[in-house]
């Protein structure tokens, strides 16, 4: 990582001044987001660094006609309730993001690219009132030459229209909090797996039934989604293939659904059965050791039929099951092999075995019709599917049983525990315990070819190439889960604290000076209190500043957020006067833009400083004590709105006298932040 500093700070302005704003953006010409020609992966590495200009531009104060109208609007919105008015500043930073500063228009094109680096597609459910608005906007104003529904360019009221409706999950995703919030990067590092594995040409086609024995062994196809519904796939992922073991999972899981463990596991026991998936065998209490080897899914079909739904005729069983894994996938694609259903019956000898042996250890449920049930089994392994649609059930069980892209609660989370569980000691056939050893994930594998991943909490991978090796994986799924777990710590076991080796694509880059600025400022414009206590906690440097030496107090106060400035001076301690590099203080910004009881507040905020002489204890900022924690959670829900905001020096007094830090303001600063920090906005070029 480059090393900030004043001098690298000001190389980098230099350089960012001879760019033009797509270049700044990271959106050079003919570049691609979702490939590798992007060259700033998040587009908001320098986003604040240039874009006041014209925004906030603080060197003149409104002139026309126009800009008062604007101004009274602001004054408007800001006694709006909290959220709406978040919510607004949300679509007025995004679209500040991405506008032209020549013609004032947002390009939606590069909005949506932008939406994509995050992992958002345009086909996301979550996106489709914007994606319908877009269509909308463009028919009325009659299908404009030269562009589609989807590149046209608005001005900013149309484009807030536009977004309003799926404002949280955009603002969200181009605030970074989604699962993985540098998507880019582990999407670079995926494709560089997806790449290894695709030169592993070792393992053999499935041959039981010629369906299998046909497919295309250089086949490869790799989907992820997020509990965010984060996506990515690469390879051959819209390929059909059918589920075959990798029903298993989502069978059981209905009857878990349906009838408790209890029930479930009076039939059907827990234990890996260290014997081959379809071993005529039974564990010591006669029943199939678990629902992962063919024995155990064919009891649970048994108990779907007998138990779940004693009344349907076959045929809606077979709808309801498909119903299920329809809405785990989030209605992807779940469709239906004939041939193969017809082909698994033919070459069902072990099957059927199974089946009469487990009917003479009278293993089924009363009322268990053998035949039906049979063909039900290989009803869901003829299921047909693809990696798509396969990742986002993957993330369905990553996500507790709610599917992150239509955000429907399919399975209660307990269920998701109990099926994750048995996946993790019985997904692999006879590769279980190395693979629980090796990978430290639920997984299952089918002879098909596919390997359903799961990261709890984190993230559904599905992974399809249809040559095995001799235990029944996916050669190249395996090779992929293994190498996955070598460079993320996304093993079960991995220490996530102490582990330097392995990358966490989990955690915020606040390391990375330029993000935090660009996360605080935003939180700072959006008037979020909460993300703001978020910075404070983890530890960031509050006074930090963007190029134009604007830091998060500018921006609050600019925006006209009270609660903000309230919360940056009286909890965060920054100083109330830093100047920007055209001599502006955050007071006035606040007279600029008509906030009169920022500017009230900020005053007599000033007037209180000059008076005090007292040092802020640098500590006071950087360092969490008990008492800042306590401060950070709670004071600002407990100031009442009609109190004075402004410390008295008895008040100031009884506080650090209660163990807080001292609310009293400092002209010095309360930290010595490197680079950035306000004192080095003195220096030429800053
Ligand atoms: N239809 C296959 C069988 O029951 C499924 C095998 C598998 O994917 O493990 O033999």
């Amino acid at each position: 990582m480059r090393k900030y500093s004043p001098k690298s700070q000001t190389v980098s302005k230099n350089r960012s001044r001879n760019l033009n704003k797509d270049q700044r953006y990271g959106l050079w010409p003919g570049s691609d987001f979702g490939h590798k020609k992007l060259r700033a992966p998040p587009l908001m590495n320098l986003v604040f660094a240039n874009r006041k200009l014209s925004f906030y531009d603080t060197s003149s104060t409104p002139k026309t006609k126009e800009d008062n109208a604007k101004l009274t609007q602001r004054r408007h919105y800001s006694m709006r309730p909290h959220r709406e008015q978040e919510q607004r500043n949300a679509e007025d930073v995004l679209f500040d993001m991405f506008a032209s500063e020549e013609t004032g228009l947002i390009s939606m094109g590069k909005f949506l690219a932008g939406l994509k680096t995050t992992g958002i597609r345009r086909n996301d459910p979550r996106v489709r009132e914007l994606m319908e608005n877009l269509k909308k906007v463009h028919k009325l104003n009659n299908y404009e030459t030269g562009s589609s529904a989807e590149t046209q360019h608005l001005n900013r009221e149309t484009f807030k229209a536009v977004v309003a409706p799926n404002i949280v999950l955009i603002a969200k995703a181009f605030r970074q909090q989604f699962v993985i919030p540098d998507f880019t990067s582990f999407v670079k590092d995926i494709e560089d797996i997806y790449n290894r594995c695709k030169t592993n040409t070792l393992g053999k086609l499935a041959d039981y039934i010629p369906q299998l024995a046909r497919y295309n062994p250089d086949s490869w196809g790799l989907s992820i989604c997020t509990i965010d519904g984060q996506r990515f796939s690469i390879g051959d992922v819209d390929v059909p293939f059918t589920l075959q073991s990798c029903s298993k999972p989502l069978t059981y899981a209905i009857a878990l659904e349906k009838l408790g463990p209890k029930v479930v596991h009076s039939y059907v026991g827990q234990e890996p059965s260290g014997r081959n998936f379809n071993e005529l065998v039974l564990d010591q209490n006669k029943k199939p050791h678990n629902p992962m080897i063919n024995a155990g899914a064919i009891l649970t079909c048994s108990l779907m039929n007998a138990l779940v739904k004693p009344d349907m005729t076959s045929a809606e069983i077979f709808d309801y099951t498909m119903s299920w894994f329809k809405r785990l996938s989030g209605g992807e694609y779940i469709g239906f092999n004939n041939a193969v259903f017809l082909s698994e019956r033919e070459a069902a000898d072990r099957n059927y075995a199974l089946g009469f042996y487990m009917r003479e250890n009278k293993c089924f449920p009363k009322r268990t019709n053998l035949k039906e049930v049979m063909d039900f089994y290989f009803q869901c392994c003829s299921m047909e599917t693809n990696c798509e649609a396969m990742s986002v059930i993957a993330a369905s069980l990553a996500n507790g049983g709610i599917c992150p892209t239509t955000e429907e609660k399919v399975f209660r989370p307990e269920v998701i525990r109990d099926v994750l569980s048995i996946m993790h000691s019985c997904g692999t056939y006879d590769y279980s315990g190395q693979f629980a050893f090796k990978v430290g994930l639920p997984a299952k594998s089918g002879v098909s070819g596919g390997m359903m991943l799961v990261i709890p909490n984190v993230m559904g991978i599905f992974a399809w190439s249809p040559p095995l090796d001799h235990l029944g994986n996916t050669v190249r799924g395996l090779q992929f889960c293994e190498e996955l777990v070598s460079m993320f710590n996304f093993h079960r076991y991995d220490n996530l604290k102490h582990l330097s080796n392995k990358k966490d694509p989990r955690k915020h880059r606040y390391e990375t000076k330029g993000l935090s600025i660009v996360n605080l400022l935003f939180s700072a414009a959006s008037g979020d209190v909460t993300a703001l206590r978020r910075h404070r906690l983890s530890g960031m440097d509050i006074t930090l500043a963007d190029y134009d030496g604007r830091t998060a107090l500018h921006l609050a106060a600019s925006e006209g957020h009270l609660e903000c400035v309230k919360f940056l001076l009286e909890q965060c301690h920054v100083p109330h006067n830093p100047k920007d590099r055209w001599g502006n203080l955050p007071v006035d910004e606040a007279e600029n833009f008509g906030h009169s009881h920022v500017v009230e507040f900020l005053r007599s905020w000033a007037e209180k400083a000059d008076l005090s002489n007292e040092e802020c204890n640098p500590e006071a900022v950087t360092s969490k004590t008990q008492a800042d924690e306590e401060i950070c959670s709670t004071s600002d829900l407990e100031t009442s709105p009609t109190t004075s905001p402004i410390p008295t020096p008895v008040e100031s007094g009884s506080r650090a006298g209660s163990g807080r830090s001292s609310p009293v303001p400092s002209e010095a600063g309360s930290t010595a932040s490197v680079g950035s920090s306000i004192d080095d906005k003195t220096k030429p070029g800053l």
